[in-house]
């Protein structure tokens, strides 16, 4: 399995528009963020989470090959406003799109030409096929087995997903201890830390989300993700982390 993370930034992004601070003047690349996604690879299947407003973009930077599923973590605009841009690649194959169903009930109203009844496609509209998933309830892609993990982001639940020894959490301030089962032999987490300080209402800052993964006795590699420029130069801040804890950056690959 290959895990590409295609943005590590917060709702902003990073560089914040207008903002001077030396995060956001920084020529290193690991400190610009676009909006938190990744893309799965394991075998041929090709599994993209969350598609945000810089879509089109991250994927400019990767060979244009098939894409298998998109699983929404929740309906957020950084997290599902790239969705109109999968058009090319309903080009190569009809393009499965997975989430829970207040995320398929929001997109049928807010972008309709995208998930048209049966024999009404809208002329070169993405052919996007949703479908509605349950958390705790696996499913498949191709052979590719995945388990979708209740989380609260703030007073809103939403969906992580774990397949085989990584899960993926974004957005998460918190998690009942009776979905900690589904993380048992977790081995990758990648996780949302917002910033070291203060504390937020819908976002856990990067030492609650280290404290969160001591949960788990198997985990071996945290990546932290949705960070913003308050976190400081990569280099600086993945110096104050343990070394099994890393400040994800775009681009990186996790290879497991
Ligand atoms: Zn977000
Ligand atoms: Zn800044
Ligand atoms: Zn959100």
């Amino acid at each position: 399995m290959k895990i590409t993370l295609l943005g590590t930034g917060t709702s902003q992004g990073v560089p914040v528009l207008g903002c001077q601070c030396e995060v956001c003047r920084s020529s290193d690349s690991r400190d610009k963020r676009l909006r938190t996604s990744a893309l799965v690879e394991i075998g041929d299947t090709r599994i993209l989470i969350d598609c945000g407003p810089d879509f089109r973009q991250q994927m400019l930077r990767l060979p244009f090959k098939k894409l298998d599923a998109v699983l929404l973590t929740h309906i957020h605009y950084d997290h599902v406003a790239g969705l109109d841009d999968l058009r090319p690649f309903c080009w190569i194959n009809a393009v499965n799109v997975f989430a829970q169903q207040d995320v398929v009930d929001s997109l049928h109203q807010t972008m309709p030409y995208c998930f048209p009844k049966a024999g009404t496609l809208y002329p070169g509209a993405p052919e996007l096929y949703l479908h509605t998933i349950v958390a705790h309830r696996s499913f498949n892609v191709g052979r590719v087995s995945i388990t979708p993990i209740q989380v609260m982001h703030g007073k809103l639940p939403i969906l992580g997903f774990r397949i085989d020894c990584m899960a993926y959490i974004t957005d998460m301030k918190s998690m009942s201890e009776a979905e900690y089962s589904l993380l048992e032999g977790v081995e990758f987490l990648i996780i949302n830390g917002l910033r070291w300080d203060g504390s937020h209402h819908s976002h856990q800052l990067i030492g609650e989300a280290i404290a969160f993964s001591r949960h788990f006795s198997d985990i071996k590699e945290v990546y932290i993700t949705h960070v913003t420029h308050e976190v400081g130069l990569h280099h600086t801040a993945q110096q104050l982390l343990p070394e099994h804890v890393h400040l994800g950056y775009d681009g990186e690959e996790i290879v497991i």
